[in-house]
């Protein structure tokens, strides 16, 4: 039977509907694509270090090469060069396109992914998210740094994750910023503090747990297998983290991706760090997560018309697959 479910963080309804058949047939057509380490066709394969602007480099198990590297974007849409103009067009406003691109080429490896990775390789990828933020701080006209992680959704399949440096608050977040805000002005609880509580109470949405964090299908899930990795312990900025939040952080990733490769093979996912804005001090009712949603081919005509998501796949029994599966 179909449901209506209230997500308390967006407070908008999502429709879990088992009734809608996930098309497990074209999953099942996503086979392992047999990939080498090198590539000589792929762009992040080829880049020669010396050749080419560094933001940050890691070579702490290589020695004599790197093992991660941030570079600008080679087709930039926003630069910090540009100085952040704000005007009227009429009734419209208009800002000028200032901000950042960034790539972070996760392994020289071409092959290497996050599934099949290292906790050591997961958690430099943490640390480059942090020092990019920590640089980026300092430009106080930057409010959000958004850092997501696509395969096979955009052609690339080589390691790597995007950051995207805004004048502004992506309006997702805004979104979640807004509800959460609201809830602890109604509880003077913060949400995903009582989401976590009441997760680790039922279990049934539950995939896997260490020390610091918990994984979760959210109760409101949008996307069949979304999970989310939360902090068990209010923490409102990422960068904060601990060398002991990292280590589990990566810990619990790679038991995600395990989990999700195994119930779902090689599809296309994306993962988002959903963050506070890099210019405030810390927030007593917002809690940073990492939101990962496998993108299954489904029917999106629905989302893209007005935002609303039919999700074949109730979290539990998602939840429940990915349990089992290690
Ligand atoms: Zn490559
Ligand atoms: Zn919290
Ligand atoms: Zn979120």
């Amino acid at each position: 039977m179909s449901e209506y479910r209230k997500d308390p963080v967006l407070n908008q309804w999502v429709v879990i509907a088992p009734e809608r058949a996930v098309p497990y047939n074209l999953i099942k057509e996503n086979p392992e694509n047999e990939e080498k380490e090198f590539e000589p066709s792929c762009p992040f394969c080829a880049i020669n270090p010396e050749e080419t602007k560094v933001l940050l480099k890691y070579n702490i198990e290589d020695k004599n090469n790197w093992d991660l590297l941030v570079i600008p974007a080679p087709n930039p849409f926003l630069r910090v060069e540009t100085e952040l103009k704000k005007e009227a067009e009429g009734i419209y406003d208009l800002m000028s396109g200032t901000g950042a691109n960034e790539i972070i080429i996760e392994s020289p490896k071409h092959n290497e992914h996050i599934f099949k990775s290292n906790l050591n390789k997961i958690e430099q990828i943490f640390w480059a998210y942090r020092d990019r933020i920590l640089d980026l701080k300092k430009d106080i006209r930057l409010e959000y740094l958004l850092f997501y992680k696509e395969n096979k959704t955009n052609g690339i399949t080589h390691p790597h994750s995007k950051m995207i440096a805004t004048p502004f608050i992506p309006s997702m977040i805004e979104t979640e910023l807004l509800g959460a805000e609201d809830y602890f002005s109604y509880k003077d609880r913060c949400v995903f503090c009582d989401i976590v509580k009441q997760e680790l109470k039922d279990g049934i949405r539950v995939v896997s747990q260490n020390q610091e964090f918990v994984s979760i299908c959210p109760y409101a899930s949008r996307n069949p297998f979304e999970v989310w990795i939360i902090p068990k312990n209010h923490q409102s900025h990422f960068e904060m983290s601990s060398k002991n939040q990292f280590y589990h952080l990566a810990d619990i990733y790679l038991d995600t991706f395990k989990r999700l490769h195994k119930a779902l093979g090689n599809i296309p996912y994306l993962s988002v760090l959903h963050n506070s804005p890099i210019q405030e001090e810390s927030l007593e009712f917002y809690h940073w997560h990492i939101e990962i949603h496998p993108v299954i081919p489904l029917y999106q005509g629905e989302v893209f018309s007005a935002g609303l998501y039919v999700n074949p796949v109730a979290p539990e029994e998602a939840a429940k697959e990915l349990r089992e599966k290690i």
